[in-house]
């Protein structure tokens, strides 16, 4: 059985979720950005991907050491733009204002090459700090990323 302390979270966390999901939606559906257009459908299609791999944390980490995931995040907001600037994002301080509760696919990104090539379409010039090295880690040579728990 959960404790309240376990409730109060989850709650929370589905305030934040609604807060992030309304307007996504809205600029989905009702916005040039969304599907009206070729790299709305593109973004759209990747954060689908991402919620639904997002269900499946072991699945994701596999899917990024098959990819060889390596390096780390750079603070640089992008992938917190996709289709949309996400309102937990403080753009002051360049960090997320509900990082505790942020969602798993936030926790995840990047799972796949796909989702650079998404974050890529918002921000072009600056690269992520995560890369695909493209081949699992081996034990001789073991691949180094940096994933914020
Ligand atoms: S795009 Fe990459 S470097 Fe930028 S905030 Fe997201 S994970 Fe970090």
């Amino acid at each position: 059985m959960s404790s309240p302390f376990q409730r109060y979270r989850l709650l929370r966390r589905l305030r934040y979720l609604t807060q992030y999901l309304i307007p996504c939606l809205r600029v989905a559906i009702f916005t040039r950005q969304g599907i009206w257009s070729r790299k709305g459908r593109i973004l759209i299609w990747g954060k689908f991907r991402r919620m639904f791999l997002g269900l499946f944390p072991a699945l994701a980490r596999q899917l990024q050491l098959k990819h060889g995931i390596a390096g780390g995040c750079r603070s640089c907001g992008a992938s917190c733009r996709l289709l949309l600037k996400c309102p937990h994002w403080d753009d002051v301080t360049h960090l997320c204002s509900i990082y505790e509760d942020r969602p798993t696919a936030c926790r995840l990104f990047p799972i796949t090459p796909e989702d650079l090539r998404d974050r890529d379409l918002v921000l072009e010039g600056q690269d992520c700090g995560y890369v695909f090295v493209g081949s699992a880690p081996t034990e001789a040579e073991p691949i180094t990323f940096q994933h914020y728990p």
